[in-house]
C-alpha cells in the first residue's frame, strides 16, 4: 500500500469505547514518532468526553464523526440499536471526513480502523484509500471468529451447551464452553456481535494479502498469530504508554483519552503501602457488576485483611443510595474505593500485588506488561477466552468459579486471592511468570524487538520513514 512521494497521513477511526481509544491513541503516538501524521477520529460524544490529559506529539490531530447518538456508546445502552445507528450515520460522516481536506497534515493517504466498525474499510475503498484493521483484542478472538465462520460454526452451535465439550482450533489450546466468547453461545448472543465479526472477516477476505495489526507481541501469542493461514496477523503491542514499556519517552505516562473522571487521590495512598501488598480491583469501562456480587467482593476483601484499591464506576452520576454497600465504613478503613483511576499508573506502582480483573483484553495485556499476577473474573464476550489464556497458557493467575446463580462467592474470591498473593508454590510460580512476560513485553517494544519492527514495517509501507 506504499504511497510514494506524499506525506503519509493516517485517518485512524476508533469505536468510541475506552478499550478502543486507549490502544489506538498509543498506536497513533508511535506512528507519529516514525514520521507519519495521524488524525485520531472517534464519535463526537466520546471526543467531547475525552480528558485530553496526555502529552500529544506534533503530528497527532483530533477529529470526530457522528454516531447518531448524543453521548457516544455508554454502559447499559441498547447495543443493537446503537450499532445500527452507528453504521448508518457513521459511514456517511466518515465519508464526509475523508472528502474534506483536513486542516492539518494534508490529505489522508490511508485509513486504520479498530474492531467493531468493519464497514469503515468499505468507506475507505469507495474513496480509493487503502485501509488496515487495528485489532485491539487477542488474536485468539479473531482466530475463533474466523474458524466459526469457516467450518466450525455448526459444531460449536450444536455442542456449546454440553459441559464436556472441548474444541481444538489451529494454534489455540483446547477450549471448553466456558472459554469460548460468550457471543458464540446461541443462548447469550447479540446479533450485532456475530454480524460485525462476520463482516470483519469478509472485508479481509476481499483484500489481496490481508494484514492485520494486533495489540499483542510475538513471544506471547506466536501460534495464535499464525492460526489463520490466509490473513497475516502481526503483533504491534503492547500499545501502552512508553514510560511503562521501553522508557523511550518518559513523559508519555498516560494514554491521554480517559472518558471518565480520574480522582488521582489514590497515588499518595498507594505510596504509603508496602511493596506488592495491595489488591487492585477493576471491571473495566463497560461491565456492570450487580450489587450482590459487589457485596461478595466486599466480604472477601474484608476477610483477607489486605489493603485494596477498588474502582466502582458511577458512570458520571452520584452513587445511588440503593447501590451503597452495606459495609462501606469498614471497607474505607482498609482500602480505597474510587470511581476511576489511571490503570497503567496503578499497575506500574510497586505496592500492587494482584489485579482482580474482568479480563477485558487491555486490562489482561496491561497486567502482563506490568508483571502483575491476576485473579481472572470474566463476565462476557472475549473475557472468557482471555481468562483461559491467563490461567492455562501464560500461568499468571487463577480464574474464579461462580455458584449456580452465577455469583462468585466471597470464600471463592478470598481463596483465589490467597493463591495469587500468599506464600504457596503456585503463587510464587504465577508471580515469577508475570515478571517473565513483563520482560518479554519490554523486549518486543525496544528498538529491534518484534513489535517495534512490525510497526516500522507498517510505517514504511504507508510511506513513512524509519525512526
Ligand atoms: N481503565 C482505566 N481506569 C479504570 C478502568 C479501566 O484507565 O479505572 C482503562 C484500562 O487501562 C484499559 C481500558 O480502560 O486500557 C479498559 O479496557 P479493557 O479492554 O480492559 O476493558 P473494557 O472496558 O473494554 O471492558
Amino acid at each position: 500500500m506504499r504511497v510514494m512521494g506524499v506525506q503519509p497521513h493516517i485517518l485512524l477511526v476508533t469505536f468510541p469505547a475506552q478499550g478502543h481509544i486507549n490502544p489506538a491513541l498509543q498506536f497513533a503516538k508511535r506512528l507519529v514518532a516514525m514520521g507519519a501524521h495521524v488524525t485520531f477520529a472517534t464519535s463526537m460524544g466520546a471526543k467531547r468526553r475525552m480528558s485530553k490529559s496526555g502529552t500529544y506529539p506534533k503530528g497527532l490531530y483530533f477529529a470526530a464523526f457522528d454516531d447518531g447518538s448524543e453521548h457516544g456508546f455508554r454502559p447499559g445502552d441498547d447495543i443493537e440499536h446503537y450499532f445500527s445507528e452507528l453504521r448508518l450515520v457513521g459511514s456517511k460522516s466518515i465519508a464526509d471526513l475523508i472528502c474534506q481536506v483536513p486542516k492539518n497534515g494534508g490529505p489522508f493517504t490511508c485509513v486504520v480502523y479498530s474492531n467493531l466498525i468493519p464497514w469503515v474499510a468499505k468507506v475507505a475503498r469507495q474513496h480509493n484509500l487503502p485501509s488496515t484493521l487495528l485489532w485491539n483484542q487477542s488474536p485468539a478472538l479473531l482466530d475463533i471468529f474466523y474458524h466459526y465462520f469457516n467450518g466450525y460454526g455448526d459444531t460449536i452451535k450444536k455442542n456449546i451447551s454440553d459441559p464436556s465439550f472441548s474444541l481444538k482450533l489451529p494454534g489455540l489450546p483446547p477450549l471448553g464452553r466456558r472459554d469460548l466468547p460468550s457471543f458464540l453461545d446461541p443462548r447469550n448472543t447479540h446479533s450485532f456481535a456475530l454480524s460485525v465479526n462476520k463482516e470483519h472477516i469478509e472485508v479481509l477476505d476481499e483484500e489481496t494479502n490481508p494484514k492485520v495489526l494486533v495489540n499483542t507481541f510475538d513471544a506471547l501469542e506466536c501460534e495464535a498469530l499464525n492460526s489463520i493461514g490466509k490473513f497475516k496477523l502481526v503483533g504491534v503491542g503492547p500499545l501502552i504508554p512508553s514510560a511503562y514499556l521501553d522508557g523511550k519517552d518518559p513523559t508519555d505516562t498516560s494514554f491521554g483519552g480517559d472518558l471518565f473522571q480520574d480522582s488521582k487521590d489514590y497515588i499518595e495512598w498507594l505510596d504509603s503501602k508496602p511493596e506488592s501488598s495491595v489488591i487492585y480491583i477493576s471491571f473495566g469501562s463497560i461491565s456492570i457488576v450487580s450489587k450482590p456480587q459487589k457485596e461478595e467482593m466486599a466480604r472477601a476483601l474484608l476477610d483477607t485483611g489486605r489493603p485494596f484499591l477498588w474502582v466502582i464506576r458511577t458512570d458520571g452520576g452520584e452513587e445511588k443510595e440503593e447501590d451503597k454497600l452495606s459495609c462501606t465504613e469498614e471497607l474505607e478503613k482498609q482500602g480505597k474505593i474510587v470511581p476511576w483511576c489511571s490503570q497503567v499508573v496503578v499497575l506500574s506502582h510497586p505496592s500492587i500485588g494482584c489485579f482482580v480483573t474482568h479480563c477485558g483484553w487491555n486490562s489482561t495485556f496491561e497486567s502482563l506488561a506490568s508483571g502483575v499476577p491476576v485473579v481472572a473474573f470474566p463476565q462476557w464476550t472475549d473475557q472468557l477466552t482471555n481468562a483461559k489464556m491467563v490461567e492455562a497458557v501464560w500461568e499468571t493467575g487463577v480464574r474464579v468459579g461462580a455458584n449456580k446463580d452465577g455469583i462468585v462467592e466471597g470464600e471463592e474470591i478470598e481463596k483465589c486471592l490467597e493463591l495469587v498473593m500468599g506464600g504457596g508454590e503456585r503463587g510464587k510460580e504465577m508471580r515469577k511468570n508475570a515478571k517473565k512476560w513483563k520482560e518479554l513485553a519490554r523486549e518486543s517494544s525496544r528498538e529491534g524487538g518484534s513489535s517495534y519492527r512490525n510497526l516500522q514495517d507498517f510505517s514504511n509501507e504507508i510511506g513513512g520513514g524509519a525512526m
